[in-house]
């Protein structure tokens, strides 16, 4: 198991995973954590940002005109400076949010409301998460608008073809997962993005699987909005990004009002501040901005382009080892991003998921909020093994043993 994960490992310089995982203070030596997916452990890097923030530089941003608050509002738009950097965006084009949910229902409404109309169409996935489903759906019913589904492949990526076809002149919005948080498959964004500009469509990548992992531009991936949660980055909950294109961030309305998103406020007439400000109603997650922005430097550090290699040696290691077993069936394809969905014969994932947590093995279990791909799979649940910075082949090991252990105790 060992030898074939270092076979695997080409020689590209990332540094020793057991030295990245005494970054991360919450992960005890014996534990194998593999349920970056759902949610990342944190480096004491970003740990230590929130701490400061709060015990040392606390202010509110944008307001006082006292030394802190001004300092705290510098850092907090560095925050949003280095999140453009990250990603390839301009600054004024990256809204903060509470997450990834929350970037897709604030565009669904914003722009949505302002731009789909009855009758128009919404091109959805199979392998869509509930946050890239139900924003849309609400916004189908209010406007009296369609959802397509595009189809996945036997192997589990969408059927970029069969996605394709179905943008036709009504269609005005594409969103779909970037990586898929249950089979890892990439899409191919460029590729979508031009099929959906050639029809007058926009495209939304839900990049919540991608952006810890893979290195994204935005101008080079050529969508319209991309979405990301700060937790699932090695970052603070409460935090998540919104990427527009500035033009399209320019034209859209308000969606919550407040404090902060205005320019000025009379009862005649209310003004509102320009993007991305206009977004922002209300005192924002100042410290958890301060907390991205050390996930991101964090991330930068090591270089996402590692990162990714180095999960997608554990996901092969992964899908090799489990393939050996004549009773699991695997989802996804081979080449997957560093995600790993599995069944095993005759036993329920949540009982996969408690015996291996029995063995220090933290795995997911469950629709992983993808009832309609779960219903595709033709599977109530999944068990889930998802990979990243601090993980190494003794984790790969330790799911491999403790599903021998399962199949002992079923017989
Ligand atoms: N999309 C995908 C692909 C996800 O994996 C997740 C989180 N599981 C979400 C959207 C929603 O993210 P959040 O709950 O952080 O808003």
């Amino acid at each position: 198991m060992t030898a074939s994960v270092t076979q695997l490992r080409p020689d590209w310089g990332f540094p020793d995973p057991a030295s990245r995982r005494a970054d991360f203070p919450a992960i005890p030596d014996g534990w194998a954590y593999l349920d970056s997916a759902a949610t990342a452990q944190k480096p004491q890097a970003v740990i230590d940002a929130i701490t400061h923030g709060y015990d040392r530089d606390y202010a509110t941003v944008h307001r006082g005109v006292y030394a802190r608050s001004a300092d705290m509002t510098v850092a907090y738009e560095a925050a949003r400076a280095a999140v453009a950097r990250f990603i390839g965006a301009g600054v004024d084009e990256i809204v903060f949010t509470r997450g990834a949910t929350e970037s897709i229902n604030l565009v669904a409404q914003s722009w949505g409301n302002a731009n789909v109309r009855a009758g128009d169409r919404i091109l959805l996935s199979q392998l869509e998460h509930h946050s890239n489903i139900v924003p849309w759906q609400l916004l189908a019913e209010r406007v009296d608008a369609h959802i397509d589904v595009a189809p996945i492949t036997a192997d589990g990526r969408i059927d970029e073809d069969a996605l394709i076809a179905l943008i036709g002149p009504r269609t005005k919005m594409v969103a779909i997962a970037h990586v898929s948080n249950v089979l890892g498959s990439v899409a191919d964004i460029p590729r979508i993005a031009e099929a959906a500009h050639a029809h007058g469509a926009l495209l939304l990548a839900d990049g919540c699987q991608s952006a810890p992992r893979i290195a994204v531009d935005v101008r080079t991936l050529g969508a319209d909005f991309y979405v990301f949660s700060g937790h699932k980055l090695y970052g603070p909950t409460g935090i998540g990004v919104l990427w527009g294109r500035a033009e399209l961030l320019a034209a859209m309305p308000p969606w919550q009002g407040g404090g902060a998103m205005i320019e000025t406020v009379s009862f005649e007439r209310t003004t509102y501040a320009p993007a991305p400000g206009r977004f922002e109603a209300g005192t924002p997650h100042i410290v958890g901005a301060l907390g991205l922005h050390a996930a991101v430097d964090y991330i930068e550090h090591i270089g996402v382009q590692h990162i990714d290699a180095h999960e997608r040696c554990l996901a092969r290691a992964a899908r090799e080892a489990l393939r050996a077993i004549n009773t699991v069936k695997l989802f996804g394809p081979d080449d997957s991003a560093g995600i790993v969905s599995f069944a095993m014969e005759g036993v329920h994932p949540h009982d996969i998921a408690t015996i291996l947590d029995e063995s220090g093995v933290a795995i997911r279990a469950g629709h992983h909020c993808c009832q309609p791909l779960m219903h595709v799979l033709g599977v109530p649940a999944t068990a889930r093994a998802s990979f990243a910075v601090y993980n190494d082949e003794n984790d790969v090991a330790r799911l491999v043993d403790g599903l021998a252990r399962v199949r002992r105790i079923f017989g």
